[in-house]
């Protein structure tokens, strides 16, 4: 019988540091780490050698099975988590978003129901999607019970999630108080709304009129005020999918005020262009996700606030939709295609060959941004994000030299395409440990239902 793994020769690397050595797991933890260990009988030997280790991936915003414009994000928690795994990311942070009226701990309950089938290990944000008499207090109990320290706000979507900002201020006073962080989507929603009626009205009713309906300067207005807000009644923000040079400066702007605002982006606003939407036959539908992809001088600010450390995570937002019968509940709206796209497995190819690989972050910054700090910012570290005595053992041994092609052919989500078709990579995962063991190794996925665990986060630990 298999004890244990021991992971032998890696050139291990951290937030902070590189070095050679090997790490011995057991019962689901790292339990030793030095130059050279010896193997145990009965543990599994994993050879290393010219290949790099990191602490699992950890996404902290995506969306399984989340309901959108009368449709269901494509991957349950289950094709979800398993995709992530075969990408080397080994834990997620999904969301809870509760109908109007209901309670956030019923919805809570209902949406663990749904996350038991997971692979990998989740955890969960609560969205203030109203704000009623009870609010305030299940927001305590989400961050006093329910390990959920984390409250997702949005400033679009006010006819199903968002909130009018009186609400807004609220929420983020009763975070405050409950010494929560407060993830944020920043749109000028009244705006954005505005501008869609008037493009229909026009008979712009193709998916090339969703980025004209939501601008930059939107964006930038919005990000803009979130930091006031967030300055004036102390609470953390973090500025989920920051997309464009005005909301980098806007946070960039809170920052130097010493202002507790944290930002992330994801790698379809680092690598594509806003030319997507001209694609022929309904194919730029795929690229319908909020904020949209931008032009290209964006891109140049996203990289730059990375490097800079404006910004400290790059996340995914995965939420895929098929463009057969879901993306074309739009085909004659653009307002009815379901926003988000499939990206989990990719995050870690993509940053680490694109950022990495042509020189525009360094290895230990690469580990930060993907692991590291999102664990730090949501409550899971050490525990994850981290390679320590003590930490789970979910490690990705990482081969720099494997080269691959992305495709929709080939990918783990379930999705008929890819917003990265195409894209050729260099640098991939060869083996994926989570919870201590192997799961992913050469393309053989061995993934189990429901192994993956709900992770009660603290901010305070
Ligand atoms: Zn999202």
């Amino acid at each position: 019988m298999i004890v244990g793994i021991l992971i032998q020769n890696g050139d291990i690397v951290t937030a902070e540091k590189r070095w050679r050595g090997d790490i011995r797991c057991r019962h689901g933890q790292i339990v030793e780490l030095a130059e050279a260990l010896e193997p145990a009988t009965e543990e599994e030997a994993v050879d290393a050698s010219g290949q790099l280790v990191f602490p699992g991936g950890v996404d902290p915003h995506v969306h399984m099975e989340l309901p959108v414009a009368g449709t269901v994000s494509s991957d349950d928690f289950e094709s979800g988590t398993a995709a992530a795994l075969a990408g080397g990311t080994t834990t997620i942070v999904d969301f809870v978003h509760p109908q109007r009226g209901e309670s956030f701990l019923e919805a809570l309950a209902a949406r663990r129901q749904e996350a038991r089938k997971a692979v990998a290990d989740y955890g969960l944000h609560m969205a203030v999607t109203w704000w009623g008499e009870e609010t305030a207090r299940w927001m305590a109990d989400c961050v006093r019970q329910e390990g959920i320290p984390s409250f997702k706000l949005y400033m679009a979507y006010k006819e199903t999630v968002g909130l009018e900002d009186a609400d807004l201020i609220r929420a983020l006073e009763t975070a405050h108080k409950l010494d929560a962080r407060v993830l944020v989507h920043a749109e000028h929603g009244d705006m954005v709304e505005y501008l869609r009626s008037r493009l229909a009205a026009e008979g712009s009713l193709g998916p090339e009129a969703h980025p004209r309906s939501r601008p930059p300067e939107l964006e930038g207005e919005a990000t803009s005020r979130m930091t006031i807000l967030a300055g004036l009644t102390g609470t953390s923000v973090y500025i989920v999918h920051v997309t464009c040079q005005p909301a980098v400066e806007a946070v960039a702007k809170a920052r130097a005020l010493n202002q507790e605002v944290y930002g992330e982006t994801c790698p379809q606003y680092l690598l594509l262009e806003e030319s997507v939407y001209e694609k022929p036959e309904f194919e730029a539908a795929s690229y319908v996700i909020a904020p949209p992809i931008r032009r290209s001088e964006h891109r140049e600010a996203l990289w730059e606030a990375l490097r800079s450390g404006v910004l400290q995570v790059v996340s995914t937002d995965h939420c895929p939709f098929n463009l057969e019968r879901q993306k074309e509940l739009g085909r004659n709206d653009f307002r009815r295609i379901p926003g988000g796209a499939a990206g989990v497995e990719h995050r870690l190819a993509l940053l680490y060959s694109y950022g990495v690989g042509q020189g525009r972050i360094g290895l230990e910054r690469f580990v930060d941004l993907v692991s590291t700090r999102p664990a730090q910012l949501f409550g899971l570290y050490p525990r994850k994000g981290s390679i320590s005595v003590g930490a789970d053992a979910d490690l990705v041994i990482w081969d720099p030299e494997a080269t691959g092609t992305i495709s929709a052919s080939t990918h783990h989500h379930h999705c008929d395409r890819s917003i990265y078709e195409g894209f050729a990579v260099t640098g991939l995962p060869s083996t994926v440990i989570a919870a201590g063991r192997v799961q992913y190794s050469d393309g053989d996925l061995r993934v189990e239902r429901g192994a993956g665990r709900y992770l009660a986060r603290s901010l305070s630990a």
